[in-house]
């Protein structure tokens, strides 16, 4: 609330004394009253009240309105809307202390100042979701350091399936004699079932910690997504000598996901590109991110092509099996976990190679009935 005193002086709501504030500090719009609140929401237009003292939304039960207008003498008010794509973000309210209507330039400049502000309360919050992906990136920086713990998940397998396997053995010799031992092979097979859901618990906890579980969908626009996650690693993209270039279609239908999850499937998909071309040096490193408009009613498709060497096995399928990798550092978990991921969003996720070289990677989403602002 801007507070306009002797012709064009505007007093910040924290220039006022704490008494225009009677139902507390904390409150951003003080002097607004529900009356003046509904006729915003309703009317997105704003509102220019000549005398309060004698309009409708006067409100004696607002001891912040009654200080303002009795107290201090404010009579004339103009509340300007602040729209954001047509919903009503806030309002920007200024008051005069005499009953003096504002002129069309004064209210002019108020709503470009409106305008304005919503500008960069857009921005505000846009930098806050930028902030939400980084998780995206933590969570990828997690799985680097599960490649780390491959060596001591390796032995706590071991473990257990040596002693499985010894268990496994034994029993057989107690079942095979002449005289066979039912009762210790029995044991035996116990012990051995034992060691093998201890090996089933250790790769499951293993699993949980790698895939990021509890992901919240909602209404997702994939090339607005798309773009956000690029932002994030044009820095890797261009230490490695990598152009990039997106074809997003126009009008695509919304997705209904998880973004830091789709994110997370677009940052590995991309990494594992960029990877892959840094092998290239002759030619270009380029990669290319394309959506497309579906039909009504089909599932929108993404695909990450890139002109890296391609796909060095007959059957493409297999790069989506876990721990599959060919990177000396690598953890073979990327791939299979954004196949779930897609999966879990009701898509499909599949690799084929390129002509005449390079990699394509692509999935579909089901999209939802709106379309994506
Ligand atoms: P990681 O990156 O840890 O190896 P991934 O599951 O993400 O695990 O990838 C598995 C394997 O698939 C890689 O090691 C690589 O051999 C192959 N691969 C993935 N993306 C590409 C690509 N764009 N071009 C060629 N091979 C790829």
């Amino acid at each position: 609330m801007l507070f306009e005193q002797n012709g064009y002086r505007m007093v910040a709501r924290s220039g006022l004394p704490d008494s225009y504030f009677a139902e507390g500090r904390n409150h951003v719009y003080p002097v607004l009253s529900f009356g003046i609140i509904a006729r915003l929401i309703k009317s997105r237009a704003t509102i220019h009240i000549a005398d309060m003292a004698t309009d409708p939304a006067y409100v004696p039960h607002n001891p912040a309105l009654v200080a303002l207008v009795e107290g201090v003498g404010a009579r004339t008010f103009l509340f300007v809307p602040m729209l954001a794509d047509d919903e009503l973000v806030g309002a920007i309210g200024i008051a005069r202390v005499e009953v003096k209507p504002f002129a069309d330039t004064q209210i002019d400049l108020i709503t470009d100042f409106a305008a304005q502000a919503t500008i960069a309360l857009a921005s505000t919050s846009r930098e806050r979701r930028y902030r939400e992906t980084q998780t995206a990136l933590e969570h990828a920086n997690r799985i680097a350091a599960m490649g780390q713990l491959t060596a001591s998940i390796v032995h706590e397998v071991k473990q257990p399936l040596a002693a499985a396997s010894l268990d496994g053995r034994t029993s057989l010799n107690w079942l095979t004699r002449n005289a066979p031992e039912i009762e210790r092979a029995k044991l035996g097979i116990e012990r051995f079932q034992g060691h093998i859901d201890r090996a089933v618990r250790i790769i499951e906890r293993i699993h949980g910690l790698v895939r990021k579980t509890g992901g919240e969908k909602q209404r997702l626009g994939v090339n607005e997504t798309i773009v956000e996650a690029i932002e994030l690693v044009r820095g890797e993209i261009l230490k490695n000598g990598v152009t990039i270039r997106t074809e997003l279609a126009d009008s695509l239908p919304v997705i209904h996901g998880d973004r830091v999850q789709f994110q997370q499937v677009i940052l590995n998909l991309i990494i594992n590109s960029v990877q892959a071309m840094s092998s290239v040096n002759d030619g270009k490193r380029e990669l290319v991110v394309v959506t497309s408009a579906p039909e009504p009613g089909e599932a929108v498709h993404v695909a990450v092509r890139d002109s890296g060497p391609g796909l060095n096995v007959e059957n493409p399928e297999r790069l989506f099996q876990p721990f599959y990798t060919t990177k000396p550092n690598g953890m073979g978990m990327g791939l299979s976990i954004c196949r779930e991921i897609i999966e879990d969003h009701g898509g499909r996720l599949w690799a084929s190679a390129n002509i005449p070289c390079g990699a394509t990677f692509q999935f579909t989403v089901p999209g939802g009935p709106f379309h994506a602002p």
